[in-house]
């Protein structure tokens, strides 16, 4: 859509209807967050599927996308809670990291292997040169990686229903490719895909996630840093991460996030852009903190807000939550949002400290 190109599907003459439909659906939807033209899909072949797609079913093994982080692990242990358990974690090397980073990836294999022998599924491992491919270099990760994800699990014969884990709690808050309504559209009719964990936040499901041994010992946020450590300790993630570990009581049980200098000296140095300190100021949202982190996060979020990137319109969806953050800091008015869909206006109004 974001290229204005058609699709055409070689050797097939009639689409999955089930596919088709869901094109449909997440077209219209990327369309009215994004613009671009719907693609028109063409058939080329001559088998005759049309009757065979009728006959098809999801195969019954379940598998969930896993990278190790809070969402995934969140996903992982909601989905054995309920009793819908997956047979299998799929473990794709070329999303997070470049499939040729075999260090990094050979580096947290073992952590993965081990959860997987814990809980008794198999590990699918998927080695992809997809990121690389022009049409996702061209296009923003945020909006094709629930593509990416589902192309790979189409790929994936004996697992029918696929379940992929919540990046955001609020529903319907925020455009991005992998979403509550976008995810089950991924379906065909060989693969249901299920979206898993938006009932909670990321603070939350640390909450939920923070007595649990594997997660402890295993817990891996960061994606920059190249030394072999599990976290950086240094990055926007790892630091909102690590402050939701301190709030909660139990930073000092996770040993992925053991650094001798302070949290507060850390994000002291850290120049967030304002989408990032406001991911931070969820965390911190209704919690009672100790003076040092207070100073150290109030200091933290203007200079967010002199970093002058306004938020898209449909951001989290509320101005509300940015005017409690800029009231914790001193502001009389929160930022104007850019005006959606597609306006240019960058612009921001701020009072300046009282
Ligand atoms: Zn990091």
């Amino acid at each position: 859509m974001e290229q204005g190109v058609d699709i055409t599907l070689k050797g097939i003459h009639a689409p999955d209807s089930t596919w088709m439909r869901n094109f449909g659906k997440i077209a219209e939807i990327f369309q009215s967050w994004w613009g671009g033209r719907i693609p028109q899909v063409t058939a080329t072949g001559r088998t005759p599927w049309r009757q065979r797609w009728r006959l098809l079913r999801p195969a019954a093994g379940r598998a969930v996308f896993f990278s190790g982080g809070v969402d995934s692990f969140h996903a992982l242990l909601i989905l054995i809670q309920q009793g819908t358990p997956p047979h299998a974690l799929i473990f794709v090397e070329g999303f997070d990291f470049d499939h040729r980073d075999t260090g990094r990836i050979e580096a947290y294999l073992p952590a993965v292997r081990k959860i997987c022998a814990h809980h008794r599924m198999k590990l699918l491992r998927v080695r992809t040169n997809l990121r690389r491919l022009p049409f996702f270099r061209e296009s923003l990760w945020p909006h094709t990686h629930g593509l990416a994800m589902a192309g790979v699990a189409h790929s994936l014969r004996d697992y029918g229903h696929i379940y992929i884990a919540s990046s955001f709690q609020e529903r319907g808050l925020q455009s991005y490719g992998s979403r509550w309504d976008v995810d089950p559209c991924f379906s065909s009719a060989t693969h249901r895909f299920y979206h898993v964990g938006d009932e909670v936040g990321r603070h939350q499901k640390l909450d939920l996630l923070a007595s649990d041994p594997l997660v402890r010992e295993h817990l891996r946020v960061c994606w920059q840093d190249g030394s072999g450590q599990l976290n950086c300790g240094v990055c926007e993630k790892c630091l909102r991460t690590e402050l939701s570990l301190q709030l909660l009581g139990v930073r000092d049980q996770f040993p992925g996030f053991a650094r001798k200098e302070s949290l507060e000296d850390r994000l002291g140095r850290l120049n967030p852009d304002i989408e990032a300190a406001l991911e931070m100021w969820l965390v911190i949202r209704g919690q009672h903190l100790p003076p040092a982190m207070e100073t150290a996060l109030r200091s933290l979020f203007l200079r967010a807000y002199e970093h002058g990137e306004a938020l898209p319109a449909d951001y989290r969806g509320s101005a509300s939550i940015l005017a409690a953050m800029a009231e914790f800091c001193g502001y009389r008015e929160a930022i104007i949002f850019q005006e959606p869909p597609s306006a240019s206006m960058h612009s921001r109004t701020k009072a300046g400290p009282e």
